[in-house]
């Protein structure tokens, strides 16, 4: 009887269903791995500023007659810990609304021109303060449907990495152009670049280079990982370019027109 019900759905059929089980059971694997992974590196991220700040008070607390200057002192590097905590928690709060899939994209017809203008007028002082060039170049107007918010958060990182990975002195230009189906937005920078190796791997949460893990420049290592998702949900794609020493060059391509997930809305 029950080799009759095998012919009748076939071995082959059993064999793929056994293989489909267990490539569901190795994806699934796969994202509690990650998960985990990524619970454990946002508490390692929280715990470094957080000791500093225990070492800090209780060397404060434990001293006597501490000098007024040391108090100034250590309050300032307290306070740095603290902005760089919030840093943090803004930027995780920001990928984890990004994650959630219920969360639509709030689509209108935008000037990227005016968009990435504006982003680049609000950066002035930052690049101003290393005397870096900050040049735009567009030939024409280009009207996309995409998240304004979203999307002005993601090219401001992509800008905001490119001056602050440039020594003083360097150039970061901002060129929009597009064709009939895309609009292509480059990010290019006379900066440090980054290493072939780890070309790949900047987009991934909480991933620094080897060049600039140990460096203050502040970072969180989220920034490069909300744009890959933002610019992901508008169903577009980003490349990096970069040759150590020399600079590097982000392109985002994004498509014109939103297409819904499932069809037009
Ligand atoms: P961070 O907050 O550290 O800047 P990001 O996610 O924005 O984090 O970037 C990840 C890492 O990629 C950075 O720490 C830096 O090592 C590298 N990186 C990003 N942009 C550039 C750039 N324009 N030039 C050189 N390195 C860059």
């Amino acid at each position: 009887q029950l080799d009759q019900k095998v012919d009748v759905v076939g071995k082959d059929e059993i064999a793929e269903l056994g293989n489909a089980f267990n490539h569901m059971a190795e994806q699934l694997q796969r994202v509690e791995q990650s998960r985990q992974e990524f619970v454990s590196n946002v508490s390692h991220e929280l715990k470094t500023p957080l000791s500093s700040i225990k070492v800090l008070t209780e060397s404060l607390i434990f001293q006597e007659n501490v000098p007024v200057e040391m108090y100034k002192e250590f309050f300032t590097d307290i306070n740095s810990e603290v902005d760089r905590l919030n840093n943090i928690i803004s930027d995780l709060l920001t990928l984890v609304r990004l994650d959630q899939r219920e969360v639509p994209l709030n689509i209108n017809t935008v000037n990227l021109n005016d968009v990435t203008q504006g982003i680049l007028k609000r950066l002035i002082p930052l690049a101003k303060k290393k005397e870096i060039k900050l040049i735009y170049e567009s030939h024409k107007d280009i009207t996309a449907e995409i998240d304004e918010v979203k999307f002005t958060l993601a090219i401001s990182n992509l800008i905001e990495n490119a001056i602050k990975y440039t020594p003083n002195g360097g150039e970061v230009k901002v060129i929009i152009q597009s064709d009939l189906q895309d609009v292509f937005i480059t990010v290019k920078d006379t900066g440090i670049g980054i290493a072939k190796e780890e070309q790949s791997k900047i987009f991934e949460r909480f991933y620094r280079t080897d060049k600039t893990r140990n460096r203050e420049t502040g970072g969180t290592g989220l920034g490069l990982a909300i744009t890959y998702k933002t610019i992901v949900m508008h169903n577009g794609a980003i490349v990096v370019e970069s040759e150590e020493g020399e600079g590097s060059t982000f392109v985002i391509q994004i498509p014109l027109r939103h297409v819904w997930e499932g069809g037009t809305r």
